[in-house]
This record gives structure tokens, sequence and C-alpha cells, in this order.
């Protein structure tokens, strides 16, 4: 049965033994009753030799008593019946224990006929007379105690019949009851098991932890539903995709808008310092023009540096793994945007110098940038902003990481983490959906986390967040270790 390749086939099966089983029952309790209907029928048929062989003492004892003639024919008629009664021999007994007591029956019958017709012959005050009538007697009370055994015997069969039938019913119904029970529930695992199972890979699925769903077991129908499923996440990863490229695209337009919006003001300074030098040409001082030409500089850099971020965004490059120092990468970053960080916030790194990540260099550089001005967004004046790394072994468990950031392998975890204002948690839910931004326009595209979070995708790791309200948010890092070129963990301040 359980090798069957449909649920529908293994309930038909489970359908057909039970109707076997219970036609198989019906069958032996319709052969049972009939035995015991044979049985009830022979013992009808012993007790009407017992009452016969009954009559014919009686007839005997009112012949002797009164020797009338009538008696002597009741007799004869009795005799009669016994004897037509046993003409069909042994056959007719075929149930009987004992079937030479049939045959002892007929010969006593014929002797006894035999006896009482000599009996009769004899005349009145012969002396064989009284001798004739003794041989009568106790060929008479032989008849009665055969058949008198005969009966007993056959009550004792039935009793223990019906008492084999009795007991035999109670057996099946008990046994018919356990395997039912018994069938019910391996046809339920067989159905509940497959389904559990799915139960827990879309479970699995929604989690992220899987992207196809395996069919839990060969049944038909269990097939079709695990292939219709995952054809629809393969179309919804489709839809997915091409819902992000439209997305991007929207985007650009809000980054153009954002770009230009950041190139006004170099423009308009650009331009206003040109019109000043402009209309003073020949006659302001020269220390005035060299600061207006420097302004003319600063703000071209400044225009330069919005294009070339712009640049950035749109330009797709080569994913190329480096073995590269984690400290040198932070610091050439923190020197980028130099600028704008303001004097009152204090940035700890947290880590040794030999600490080196196998990654792509530019892209992990990104991923610093990007959480290190959300950082300094949401400082906004003085604070500070932590960022510590540390190698981890496969079986070791670090406290202050989250638990759903999962990563096969040795790991370096990192962590930054600012004394911001933080934010809500239905916030935090979005932060790494694109476009997801609380920040004015052409101050943010909410391009910066979902960046992030592709990046660490790539490097085949994960990034977590935690933060609350008011007290500041801390990124959760985790990437596999590919090498053994790290030091010692003594923390270092940068
Ligand atoms: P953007 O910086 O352009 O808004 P991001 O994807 O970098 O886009 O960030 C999305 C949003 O996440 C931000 O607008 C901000 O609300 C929130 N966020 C990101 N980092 C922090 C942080 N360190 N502290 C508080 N909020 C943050």
């Amino acid at each position: 049965m359980l090798l069957h390749s449909s649920l529908r086939q293994k309930i038909t099966f489970a359908y057909l033994v039970v109707a076997v089983l219970i036609l198989a029952v019906s069958v032996f309790t319709f052969e049972s009753l009939k035995r015991v209907e044979a049985r009830i029928l022979m013992s009808e048929r012993i007790s009407g030799l017992f009452e016969t062989a009954m009559e014919i003492r009686r007839f005997e004892r009112n012949y002797f008593l009164h020797a009338q003639a009538t008696d002597l024919a009741e007799n004869a008629v009795y005799i009669d019946r016994i004897e037509a009664m046993l003409s069909g021999g042994h056959q007719s007994f075929a149930l009987l224990e004992a079937p030479g007591q049939i045959e002892a029956l007929q010969e006593k019958t014929a002797r006894y006929r035999q006896q009482i017709s000599l009996y009769a012959a004899t005349p009145a005050g012969s002396p064989l007379r009284s001798s004739r009538e003794e041989q009568v007697r106790v060929t008479g009370k032989e008849l009665v105690s055969i058949t008198e055994t005969l009966v007993q015997t056959e009550r004792q069969l039935l009793q223990s019949s019906l008492t084999t039938f009795r007991i035999t019913l109670v057996f099946i119904v008990v046994g018919l009851a356990l395997f039912m029970i018994a069938l019910g529930q391996a046809l339920s695992r067989r159905i509940s098991q497959p389904l559990q199972q799915m139960e827990d890979n879309v479970a699995a699925i929604s989690a992220g932890r899987r992207d196809t769903l395996p069919p839990p077991s060969q049944d038909r129908e269990i097939v079709s539903i695990t292939l219709a499923f995952n054809q629809m996440l393969k179309e919804l990863e489709v839809r997915q995709k091409h819902l992000l490229r439209s997305e991007k695209l929207a985007s650009l337009g809000t980054l153009l808008s954002g770009v230009a919006h950041e190139l006004n003001n170099p423009l308009s300074n650009i331009w206003s310092s040109c019109q000043i030098l402009q209309e003073e040409l020949g006659e302001a001082d020269p220390s005035h023009q060299r600061v207006l030409l420097a302004q003319i500089d600063e703000q071209c850099e400044r225009a330069r540096h919005i294009v070339s971020s712009l640049r950035d965004f749109a330009r797709e490059r080569r994913f190329s793994r480096e073995h590269f120092s984690l400290r040198e990468l932070v610091e050439q970053t923190l020197r980028f945007i130099k600028s704008e960080i303001p004097g009152q916030v204090a940035i700890t790194l947290d880590f040794a110098d030999t600490l080196y990540l196998d990654a792509d260099r530019q892209r992990m550089q990104q991923v610093f940038l990007n959480l290190i001005k959300n950082a300094l967004d949401a400082i906004s004046g003085s604070g500070s902003i932590d960022i510590t790394a540390r190698p981890r072994r496969e079986d070791e468990t670090s406290p202050a990481f989250p638990s759903d950031c999962e990563v096969k392998g040795d790991t370096i975890d990192i962590s930054i983490r600012d004394s911001g204002a933080g934010m809500s948690a239905e916030c935090l839910s979005r932060i790494f959906d694109p476009f997801f931004t609380t920040k004015d326009v052409g101050h943010g595209m909410g391009l910066g986390l979902f960046i992030v979070y592709q990046i660490i995708e790539e490097h085949e790791g994960c990034i977590t967040a935690s933060s609350t309200q008011g007290q500041g948010t801390t990124f959760f890092i985790r990437l596999p270790r590919l090498s053994e070129h790290v030091g010692s963990q003594d923390a270092e301040a940068g």
C-alpha cells in the first residue's frame, strides 16, 4: 500500500482492504451460522428419535397391561416411524459424533419388532410368554437409552458450537476495530506527514532560508502542488526583478532631480563669483580676485564630486575579491568624508591592525561610506560612532550579535554603532527597502542601505540592524572569513 504513487490510490487501496475484510468476515459468519443451523436440525432429528422411542415404550407398557390390539397397532406405527427415520442410514445423521449408533439403533428396532411380534403370537398362559415379555422390555429399554445418550451428546455439541461462534465473533469484531484504527493512523500519517513537511518548507521559504520547495513525497498530488508552488515562486521572482528595475529607473529620476538640486548651489556660486570677477576685471585687488577664484575652484570640485557619485551609482563594476586591511580601508573612507565630520563627533575603531578582509575593496568602501554617512546624519551635532570587528570561529557564539544573522563557517563580525537619533520599529523594518528614506529631497534617496544590503549579499554575508528611538543605532555585518590572516584581538582606538 505504501508504495502507491498518489494519495487517491492510497485511500482507494485502504477502502478496498477494508471492503475485502468485511466481505471475508461476512462469509465466515454466514458459514458459521449455517453450521449452527445444521447442528440445531440434527438436534431436532435426534430428539424426534428419542420421543418416538418413548412412544413405542408407552404403547408397549399399555399392551402388556391391557392386552389391547389397538395398543399393539399404535406400537407398530411408532416402530414404522422410527424405522423410516433411520432408513437414510448414518448419511442422514452425518454430523453425528458416533455414526455407529444409527446402525445399532436400526438393529435394535428390527430386533424389537421381531420380539414384540413373537410375544403377540404367543398364546396367553404359555410358559414362554413372560420370558418373551422380558426380552421385549430389555430391547425397548436399550432403544430408549441409546436415543437418550444421543440427545445429550447432541445438546452438548450444540452448546459448544454456539460458544465457539460467540468467542470467534468477539475476536473478529475486536480485531477488525484494531485493524481499522491502525489503518486510519497509517493513512493519516501518509497524508499529514508530507503536508506538515510542506508547511515547514513554506515557512523556511518565507523566512528566506530556501528558495524552492522540494517535494516531501512522491505522491502525485503533492508533487503537482510542489511544482505549481515552485512555478509561482519563479514568477514572483521575475516580477520582483521587473519591479526593482522599474523602481531603479524611477529612482534615477529622483536621483537626477536631487543631483540637479545639488549642482544648483555650486553652479550659482560659480556663476556669481564669475559675475563679480567680470564686473571688477582690471580694477579689483588681486587678493580678492584670488579668493573668488578659490571659491570657483572649490565649487567646481564640489560639482565634480556630485557628478562622480552619480557616475558611481550608474556604473556596473565587476566583482573582484582582494585581501586588504580593514583598518586601512576604514581610515581611507574616513579621510574621504573628513570635511563632513563635525568636530564634536568621536569616531573609534576597535579592532586589530592585522584584521584582513577578503572582499571587493571598492564595494566594501561604499558600505562603510554609506553607513558612516547615515550615522553622521543621525547624530546631527555631537555624539560618537564606534566601529568594532572580530574574527569568529564557526562553533563560537557571540551573544552581542543578533542570532538571525547566520553565515556558514568562520566569519568576521563587524558592528557600527552610533549615538544618534535612532528610529522607530516601523522605520527599522523598512530601512533596507529601495527608496525608503525619511530625509528631505536632495538629502537622501533611500538607496544607501539598499545598496549596502546588495553588496553584503554579494559577499555571501549578512547584515542586520537594531535601534531604539533616541538611543542610537547599531548595524551588524557578518562576512565569511576566507583566510587565516588575522592577528591579535586587542582593542585599538582609531
Ligand atoms: P537615505 O540615507 O538616502 O535616506 P538609506 O537607505 O541610507 O537612505 O537610509 C534609509 C533610512 O534609514 C534613512 O532615511 C533613515 O531614516 C534610516 N537610517 C539609516 N541609517 C540610520 C541611522 N544610523 N540612524 C537612524 N536612522 C537611520
